[in-house]
């Protein structure tokens, strides 16, 4: 055992720990664990524990469906609540997949932002990300079952007493810090019952696991006071939807390689030429970022989310906004992705996008300072801006015409994701909604 699993031993003991929750995600971002008694961790982090692959959404054949989870030591922690009430606890471990032969499994979506990581860090960069999830917290009926019903009826930043969930968001925010997160910002978010919590930028595996852990958490303490959160990107019609802004910057052995003084917005070159690869890469990546029917309500004009493929240091409409840091601080922000996304593929696409970006010396123009909702077609035509894909159907198009997304996906990932969003979107389209009853069974 590495001296870091020797440690995980020792708080198992320490802390009393008696199940071991051993966690992973599957391509389509859903978490899934597997429980085994805590004696079991030696041998998790020795050998690693066998699972059926074949029942994991997107992952393998049934022929070749033994595969292991091997927990990351890292990620070890302690679950704050007890399932029994009593003193006995259990802690959680997130996992790296690997197949029969030994191998990382190139289906596992940490996996995929692993590689994609190791060639930053070829280029000689660590990558930073600070996301900023949104999510609506809903009443819950009689039987149990979510309702779209908010939570209370506050708005941005109100206080108590008409933000009613402050107990709530409080309770979450406890919770995650005993978990080891560090949270920046908490406050009530536009639309009555959404809320945003945002935690510390760090690299983007750590990034990613925290919002995998993120998301089971704030449902976990909803639930506890009888609410529904959720991070469906759009749950209530002609309201802001909830996105999940991710900030971006990356390091080199010199400090923050996207900070300038000298430029007018604090960037660098590698900066620019990182935000030119985003812009250059949006319509492929937006699957990967966006990748529910529901995902495409939220990107629509008017709501705060972006639509065109822009970049800007004023408004909330472009796709980028640079905003007012310099230094350690010196940043971006990619509007578009939403909380429903895998983080791990979600992160891993965008970063490919931006080192794409780096690699071609890619140019994301001037940044455009009004608000692109107002503009109409033809102003867009002249300033060049191209929209995001309408639906999701387009959007896994434009993924499987971009060879630089779909080679950081790599390609298994890459053909079931694309295989599983079709079929998503193909059965939405034969689907006949309350709108349309609304609107034309009593017409015709
Ligand atoms: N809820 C908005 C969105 O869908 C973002 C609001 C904000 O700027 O924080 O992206
Ligand atoms: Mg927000
Ligand atoms: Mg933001």
């Amino acid at each position: 055992l590495t001296a870091e699993e020797q440690a995980v031993l020792d708080e198992i003991d320490d802390e009393n720990v008696d199940f071991l929750r051993l966690q992973f995600t599957d391509i389509l971002g859903v978490v899934k664990n597997v429980s085994v008694p805590a004696h079991q961790a030696e041998k998790a982090f020795t050998e690693g524990i066998y699972f059926d692959g074949s029942s994991i959404e997107g992952f393998v054949r049934i022929q070749e469906s033994d595969m292991r989870l091997v927990p990351d030591p890292e990620t070890f922690a302690v679950l704050p609540w007890r399932d029994d009430g009593g003193d006995s606890g259990a802690a959680r471990l997130i996992c790296d997949i690997v197949g029969t032969d030994g191998e990382p499994f190139v289906g596992g979506p940490r996996q995929v932002l692993k590689s994609v990581l190791e060639k930053a860090d070829d280029m000689g960069y660590s990558v930073s990300i600070g996301p900023e999830p949104e999510f609506f917290l809903f009443k819950t009926d009689d039987e149990g079952n979510a309702t779209t019903i908010p939570h209370d009826n506050g708005g941005y930043f109100d206080l108590a007493p008409k933000d009613l969930a402050s107990d709530v968001r409080k309770e979450i925010i406890f919770t995650l810090e005993e978990m080891g997160f560090e949270i920046e910002a908490s406050h009530h978010e536009v639309a009555e019952g959404q809320h945003e919590i945002n935690f510390k930028y760090a690299d983007a595996l750590t990034t990613a696991d925290n919002i995998a852990t993120f998301r089971a958490v704030v449902r976990a303490v909803a639930a506890q006071h009888d609410l529904h959160a959720t991070f469906m990107p759009k749950p209530i019609a002609e309201i802001n939807g909830s996105g999940m802004h991710s900030h971006i910057s990356l390091f080199d052995e010199d400090g923050n390689a996207f900070a300038d003084s000298d430029d007018e917005f604090n960037l660098s070159e590698t900066a620019y030429q990182f935000m030119g690869g985003i812009l250059n890469h949006a319509q492929a990546f937006t699957a990967v970022t966006n990748p529910t029917v529901n995902s495409y309500k939220r990107l629509v004009p008017g709501y705060e989310a972006p639509i065109y493929v822009a970049w800007s240091d004023t408004n909330r409409s472009a796709l980028v906004r640079v905003p007012d840091a310099a230094g350690v601080s010196a940043r971006f922000e990619v509007r578009s992705p939403d909380p429903s996304c895998n983080p791990y593929l979600g992160m891993a696409a965008l970063i490919a996008a931006g080192l794409h970006g780096i690699e071609t010396d890619a140019d994301p123009g001037d940044p455009v300072r009004e608000d692109i909702y107002e503009f109409d077609e033809a102003k867009r035509e002249e300033y060049g801006i191209e929209t995001l894909p309408p639906n999701l159907g387009a959007a896994v198009d434009a993924l499987e015409a971009d060879d630089v997304v779909q080679d950081a996906l790599g390609p298994h990932v890459s053909e079931k994701f694309a295989e599983a969003k079709s079929q998503e979107f193909s059965e939405y389209l034969t689907q006949v909604s309350e709108w349309e009853e609304d609107r034309y069974l009593e017409t015709f």
